[in-house]
């Protein structure tokens, strides 16, 4: 059983030392229990946070421990009649070869699921993310402005075709000209602006010619800095992540703005909202799964995984994905099926 520990804390960004690959026995089950097989392996932008010793809405992970994350998984030996040998499951493995569960935290996924790593993704965690936030915070109507950035990931690229489909200008923020291209060819975003351009405020200025009426929060940063002055009076923030931060240790040197931002969020009476997706939303991911099923069979939004091979791989995929060197849902395949 292949394990990735976390070895020690990351100051700034992780680098490899921060991660130890180990082998241990595979676990046996007991009673009740199932042994699961790691066959996808998620990497998101949260498990940066749980690196750290710090006090958030989940518990860190603690040293020498196995690195946390949500997989899909097969059964390879079931002691509990509701689960069978070969069934796939959405768990919680963590970055490892096998795991052993009673079966209660795992979300049942069939016998032959057509595309099973969706289920990290766009019919997953991050997918749901986008959708509640857009819709339930956001509250787009039609023929308003909707920016958000990471747009090429799986929570940005969510947020743009669902405000597409509710009749939107979608705006769009991502790291170079490939990304960008994507976004607006492919997920049809009415316009995608590079954040690395030296003009990035202008460019995104000129996009958003009627102001931004939600501004769905995915990065912070200069991001931030180019939409604050372009949002109009009531306009809506899904505060969702920072990942432009996750690796900072310190705050951004330059002039205390707060007062600025204080002020805009006042004059324009502007309601900006943080959430934990599963934290308060758990209970309505039925009507997300239903919606956003039926816009896949429909052909309205288009899907964009990146699949690394091997657990091995999993460190550098995930210190790359910080700096934004993946190119849709970053997904490792740790075993086969
Ligand atoms: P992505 O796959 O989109 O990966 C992160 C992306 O962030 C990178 O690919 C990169 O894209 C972009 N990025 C990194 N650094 C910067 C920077 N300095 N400036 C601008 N963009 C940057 O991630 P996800 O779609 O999984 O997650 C998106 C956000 O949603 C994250 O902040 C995450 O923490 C948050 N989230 C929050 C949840 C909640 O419950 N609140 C749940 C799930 C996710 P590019 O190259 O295009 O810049």
């Amino acid at each position: 059983n292949r394990q990735i520990l976390l070895a020690s804390r990351p100051k700034g960004a992780p680098t490899d030392d921060d991660f130890r690959l180990v082998e241990s026995a595979k676990p046996e089950p007991k009673e009740d229990e199932i042994l699961l097989k790691t066959i996808y392996l998620s990497l998101d932008p949260y498990m940066r946070g749980r690196m750290n010793d710090a006090k958030s809405y989940a518990d860190p992970v603690e040293l020498d421990q196995v690195m946390v994350g949500g997989t899909v998984s097969q059964v390879e030996a079931s002691n509990n009649d509701k689960f069978a040998v070969g069934d796939w499951v959405l768990s919680q493995n963590g970055w490892q070869d096998y795991s052993v569960s009673d079966g209660k935290d795992v979300m049942p996924l069939g016998k032959n699921p057509s595309n099973p790593s969706y289920a990290l993704g766009i019919m997953g965690m991050p997918g749901f993310t986008g959708y509640m936030g857009l819709l339930d915070i956001g509250q787009p109507k039609k023929d308003e402005t909707v920016v958000v950035a990471a747009a090429t990931g799986p929570v940005g690229a969510t947020v743009g075709q669902i405000a597409k489909i509710k009749g939107c200008k979608a705006i769009g923020v991502a790291g170079g000209e490939e990304k960008c291209r994507f976004a607006v060819e492919t997920l049809g975003f009415d316009a995608c602006i590079d954040h690395k351009a030296d003009d990035f405020a202008e460019q995104l200025a000129k996009a958003c010619s009627d102001g931004i009426d939600v501004y769905y929060e995915n990065v912070g940063g200069k991001v931030f800095d180019a939409v604050l002055p372009l949002l109009n009076t009531k306009a809506r923030i899904p505060l969702c992540g920072l990942v432009s931060q996750y690796n900072a240790t310190e705050l951004p040197s330059g002039p205390d703005r707060m007062g600025m931002l204080m002020g805009t969020l006042l004059v324009k009476r502007i309601k900006m909202q943080g959430f934990i997706i599963f934290d308060d939303y758990g209970d309505r991911y039925p009507e997300f799964a239903q919606d956003m099923g039926q816009w896949l069979k429909e052909g309205k939004i288009h899907y964009r995984e990146q699949m690394v091979e091997g657990l091995d791989k999993a460190p550098q995929a995930f210190m790359g994905m910080l700096e934004g060197k993946n190119f849709g849902k970053l997904v490792v395949k740790v075993n086969e099926p």
